[in-house]
């Protein structure tokens, strides 16, 4: 019998064909990156291969000496006779699903991905093959993002109302990601916008590659509630839980996750509030994906691995659980470990 065109071994998905390995968790000579997420783009790698998109924030994470090699989207690439191209996956900027083709066979490791336009990351792209590789982070039906105008409000909503009471507002979020997603909706007419060094490094990145987002102000020593009583503060989700938040007194805190779909879960971290939102796919989002690739068969990943692919394979497709070192959407990941 043909080998898969794509295997699962202790080293990361990889393509005996092309010699190559895709979102490798242990060193190899040849790194194909879905993305910068610290799971995903490890260092110690001989050689990486990315988007021009997700290249700066990686040669960030990863250090200067780490040797990239940009991709375009949509450009194909020949590796041992495998065609290669890399597509948008609407997850974080920069972020692909690499499709491999080899003899007439066409298989698309997704990464992390999400279907909804977030306005920042290059929308969701579906591609046509015959086997997926899926995450299922937020594969049950309860988990169902809020709508991005509503979600705007009500964070807005929220930090006005501490504002207009001299509170400060602490949100927490990935320093990838979904902090620049919630600093493009944060209104800047309600008070300043303070950052965490992790995510306020990130940013500078981002607007070096040319991506606007509203001025931020990086907290330091001296910054504190007395100083910003009316500003809204984005923190990563370990800086929220550290004594670095404590300096802003009695702040009111949130956090904007996909785990905020869970009822009990805001009330067991102690936030005031939850917004629900995630940069994975939800339960409506990863069935469509999956249904718009046209793909018989179906791998699934990091998450809800066993109920997803039973759900799929219920469907029909000829769906199993593979073991990957992928980490889903945490709350409590450090600062570089964002999903
Ligand atoms: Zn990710
Ligand atoms: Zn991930």
């Amino acid at each position: 019998m043909m080998q898969p065109l794509l295997t699962f071994t202790e080293r990361g998905i990889y393509c005996a064909q092309g010699d190559f390995y895709i979102d490798p968790w242990k060193p190899v000579a040849r790194a194909l990156i879905t993305h910068g997420h610290a799971d995903h783009a490890r260092r110690g790698m001989e050689s990486y291969l990315a988007t021009q998109a997700a290249a700066p924030v990686m040669q960030h994470r990863l250090g200067p000496d780490e040797r990239i090699e940009t991709v375009k989207y949509g450009e194909t690439i020949n590796m041992g006779g495998v065609q290669v191209s890399y597509h948008p996956a609407g997850h974080v900027t920069g972020s692909a699903q690499i499709r491999v083709e080899y003899g007439g066979e066409v298989w698309v490791a997704s990464g992390d991905y999400k279907t909804v336009d977030d306005g920042l990351s290059e929308p969701f792209e579906p591609v046509k093959c015959h086997a997926f590789i899926t995450e299922s982070t937020f594969g049950l039906p309860v988990f169902k993002w809020t709508n991005q105008d509503v979600l705007r409000a009500q964070i807005n909503d929220w930090w006005a109302k501490n504002a207009a009471e001299g509170r400060v507002s602490i949100l927490s979020a990935y320093a990838l990601g979904k902090a620049q997603r919630l600093l493009r909706a944060l209104d800047g007419e309600i008070g300043p916008i303070l950052t965490h060094g992790a995510i306020e490094a990130t940013n500078a990145v981002l607007r070096g590659q040319g991506i606007a987002l509203p001025d931020t102000m990086l907290v330091t020593a001296e910054t504190t509630a007395k100083t910003h009583p009316t500003a809204l503060v984005l923190a990563t989700p370990s800086g929220m839980a550290s004594p670095w938040a404590k300096k802003f007194g009695a702040a009111s805190t949130a956090f904007a996750s996909g785990w905020m779909a869970l009822r009990g879960v805001r009330r067991r971290r102690g936030a005031d509030r939850g917004f629900i939102m995630s940069d994975h796919a939800d339960w409506t989002g990863l069935n469509d994906a999956i249904a718009a690739t046209g793909a018989e068969r179906v791998f699934v990943t990091h998450g809800y691995t066993d109920v997803f692919a039973r759900y799929l394979s219920e469907q029909g497709y000829d769906a199993r659980v593979v073991e990957t070192d992928y980490t889903g959407e945490s709350l409590d990941a450090p600062a570089e470990e964002a999903s």
